[in-house]
Order: structure tokens, then C-alpha cells, then sequence
């Protein structure tokens, strides 16, 4: 292990990890749950696994930290969407090393960062570090389908074992490599959500002998619908050339360092 470097490490635990199918469904992450123990137990890091049924563990390990600081949670999970083999190139579950890149079913969502994650807590282990608060490293079940095997059974279940004042998890933003070692990674701190609303439209019911005296609610809300979808496609419009320009100012940034903003 000292003779390896981080990125071995972490490469040849990611391959390891690729080559155990844990396909949602059916998930058997508990496969992923034990190879990440053993990997964690060899740098001295403790991990629990937390399964509502055997085959379908999550892992939990922490640095415990002096209590006196804020927890920070490393949060992964370890099931991947199906592969199907006809469509790929090489074995998905191969973990084959190729061109410097790694190959498989998972790699980037997200056993990359479940290898990485667990390479830097077993890192930190074994350099004695002792973080203000805990730092905790979790890589869970059921993320692809959400069936209640995963974080949502773990934090109702064992709140006390995931609980965090600060959390990082996947899909936050891209990689950007301006060149010359200048490497930003993009974080998201937000994500979208569904807005629910009631909206009840009032009337007055009539009589077929005398339909004038109506004021039927359904016409009514007819022409608020429309104005209602009008209303969603320009703020989509709006947000996708938002979008749009973010991009095309970050692609330029790529092209030309020097523009970019000091404060980015
Ligand atoms: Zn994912």
C-alpha cells in the first residue's frame, strides 16, 4: 500500500468496485458494502454496515473528530443503473483501464466517487488525522431506484449514524481545466424542486333554459391554464439561456485564462 500512489489507489479500488455488479434492481449492494470494509480496515478506519435486509447493506465509517467543529459527510451510493452488454464496447463490468481512463458500468455515477471518497478518509486515517469534527464517509443503497433500502431508511433508522452539519455528494458540477495545472471543480448548492400549488376558480351554475346566467369556473380556468403554461415556457426559455451563457463564458475562460473573473 505505501508504495502506491493516491491515484492508484483509488484507481485500482474504483476497478474493483466496477467488477462487482450491483445492478438496481436487484442492488446487492452488500458486496460493495464488504469490499469497502476490508479496504477501510487495512488503514485502521472502523466501518458499520446497516442493512433493512441483508443483501442490500449501506456502509457507514467516520475519523471521529474532537467535538468542536461541524460534521462533515462524504455521502456516495454504491448501485448503478443496467448496463446492457450488447450496447457497450467492452465488458461493463470489466473495470478495464484503457487510455487512462477506467471503463465499467458505474464509473462515473458513481463508484468513482465512492473510490475516492474512501481513498481520502482511509488517506487521512493513516496519517493520524484528527479533523475539529467528525468526518464521515457513507456509501449507501438504492440511490437509482429509491425503494427505502438506502439514505432515507439509513437517516430515519440510524440518524445518529449519518447526521452531518455539512455534506458532499455527486452531481454538483463540472470539471474545469483551464490549462497549466488550473483546475476548477464546480460545486451546486442547490437543486431544482417541484413547486405545488391549489388553484381553485369559483363560478356560477345555470340552467340549460337559461345558460345566460352562468359564469361557468372551466372556461374560466381554461384561459389561467394557458396563461399558467405561457408563464412555464419563458421562465424555461429564460433558464436554459441562462444556462447557455454560463457555458459559453466558462468555455471561454477555458480558452483564454486570462478572462476569467479573479473572483470565480
Ligand atoms: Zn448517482
Amino acid at each position: 500500500m505505501a508504495t502506491m500512489t493516491l491515484r492508484e489507489e483509488a484507481t485500482e479500488l474504483l476497478q474493483r468496485l466496477i467488477r462487482l455488479d450491483t445492478v438496481n434492481p436487484p442492488g446487492n449492494e452488500t458486496l460493495a458494502a464488504e469490499l469497502l470494509r476490508d479496504y477501510l480496515a487495512e488503514s485502521g478506519v472502523a466501518a458499520e454496515l446497516y442493512a433493512k435486509v441483508p443483501e442490500r447493506a449501506n456502509l457507514v465509517a467516520r475519523i471521529p473528530g474532537r467535538g468542536e467543529g461541524p460534521r462533515l459527510l462524504l455521502l456516495s451510493h454504491t448501485d448503478t443503473v443496467l448496463a446492457d452488454a450488447a450496447e457497450w464496447q467492452l465488458d461493463p463490468w470489466s473495470g478495464e483501464l484503457r487510455d487512462g481512463e477506467i471503463w465499467g458500468r458505474g464509473a462515473l455515477d458513481m463508484k468513482g466517487q465512492v473510490a475516492a471518497n474512501a481513498v481520502a478518509i482511509a488517506s487521512l486515517a493513516r496519517e493520524g488525522f484528527e479533523p475539529s469534527g467528525d468526518l464521515i464517509f457513507a456509501a449507501t443503497a438504492d440511490e437509482e431506484v429509491g425503494e427505502d433500502f438506502g439514505l432515507s431508511w439509513l437517516c430515519r433508522e440510524h440518524p445518529d449514524a449519518v447526521g452531518a452539519e455539512y455534506c458532499v455528494n455527486e452531481g454538483a458540477g463540472d470539471r474545469i481545466d483551464f490549462g497549466g495545472g488550473r483546475i476548477f471543480y464546480l460545486c451546486s448548492a442547490a437543486e431544482k424542486m417541484s413547486s405545488p400549488f391549489r388553484l381553485i376558480v369559483h363560478g356560477r351554475s345555470g340552467h340549460a333554459s337559461m345558460p345566460g346566467i352562468a359564469d361557468n369556473a372551466l372556461v374560466k380556468a381554461a384561459t389561467l391554464i394557458v396563461r399558467l403554461a405561457e408563464l412555464g415556457a419563458g421562465r424555461a426559455a429564460a433558464h436554459a439561456d441562462g444556462l447557455a451563457d454560463d457555458r459559453l463564458r466558462l468555455a471561454e475562460a477555458q480558452r483564454n485564462p486570462g478572462s476569467l473573473r479573479p473572483d470565480l
